[in-house]
């Protein structure tokens, strides 16, 4: 099988190639990439996702890249929007003319301030369009729409993913760069205050790693009933930010305190995945708990901070 893998040194890319089998080639700008850990038959391309071209014939053109921290895309909110428009028009003319499969990671940021929890594939999400986040989540809403359109208009084989906070080794911690887990995690191993944007009520459901990558996999078969399919790859368990931060100072046995910081802007209230729809498609749930994926992240940057 070959594979282009948009985005493939990332996070969530790195996990992904690392479990695949045949001739993969990354493309990837290396823009939010701190831990480059790639297997040595990868090709990689470093070149913006909306800029490559290529003569080239795939079995699969997968599109991952984006900038998916909150702190970091509000300061590259261009480079955001285009990555996930332009950038996503280019893979899908890759594909078409490859007749390959299309799989797209969209976001649990589409539903926007979701008012339904956990939340299915057919809420239409509520989004502010033009506020500060809407370079991301209005963004992965037009490459779902454009997506859908090739599925529509010229039958190509389209897979669309809405994952939901994914967690593990290689997940930045630094600068803008850090999700929440990662920038905890750094932050009680260092014994320094764990910055809790607002009062640290709002939720978040987080899935670890491997289970994001065995989702993935099955997702990718190739299955005619998974063309055009739309399927959310998360957990349903949601966790208040001061728990987790709580959790992450006793699994780390850190000295650390909590410090409150203003809240983020249209940071959303709640969030958690119906994965109804995955499970009974894919045969798939998700197996690590949060406080076992917890410790094996921990451990992992042990050694690296
Ligand atoms: N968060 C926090 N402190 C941080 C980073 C994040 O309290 O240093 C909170 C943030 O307000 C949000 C949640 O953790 O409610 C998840 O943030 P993250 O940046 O991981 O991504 P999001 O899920 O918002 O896309």
């Amino acid at each position: 099988m070959r594979y282009l893998v948009f985005g493939g040194a990332g996070f969530l890319g790195s996990h992904l190639v690392e479990s695949l089998e045949g001739e993969i080639t990354v493309v990837d700008d290396l823009s939010t990439v701190k831990y480059i850990e790639l297997p040595p038959n990868v090709k990689l391309i470093k070149e913006r996702v909306e800029s490559f071209k290529t003569d080239e014939k795939f079995d699969y053109v997968i599109h991952l890249a984006a900038r998916p921290s909150p702190d970091d895309y509000v300061q590259h909110p261009v480079e955001t929007a285009l990555a996930n428009s332009i950038g996503t028009y280019n893979a899908l003319e890759i594909a078409r003319r490859s007749d390959a499969i299309f799989f797209f990671t969209s976001s649990s940021e589409i539903y926007g301030h979701a008012d339904v929890i956990p939340t299915p594939e057919d809420y239409w999400g509520k989004v502010n369009p033009t506020g500060v986040r809407s370079c991301y989540d209005e963004s992965k809403r037009f490459s779902e729409s454009l997506i859908m359109a090739y599925y529509r208009e010229y039958g190509l084989d389209v897979r669309i993913q809405r994952p939901f906070n994914v967690y593990g080794p290689r997940l930045r911690e630094d600068g803008s760069y850090g999700r929440v887990v990662s920038r905890f995690i750094a932050q009680a191993l260092r014994n320094e205050d764990l910055t809790v944007y607002g009062d640290g009520n709002q939720t978040r459901a987080f899935l670890y790693v491997s289970d994001w990558v065995e989702a993935t996999k099955r997702m990718l078969e190739p299955r005619k009933d998974l063309k055009g399919v739309v399927l959310n790859v998360g957990s349903d368990k949601e966790t208040r930010i001061i728990d987790l931060a709580n959790l992450i100072i006793r699994l780390t046995g850190s000295r650390s305190k909590i410090r409150f910081l203003p809240p983020r802007p249209d940071d959303p209230p709640r969030r958690a995945a119906d994965v109804t729809r995955a499970k009974q498609l894919l045969n798939w749930e998700p197996r690590v708990n949060l406080e076992e994926g917890l410790k094996r992240t921990i451990e992992w940057f042990k050694v690296r901070l």
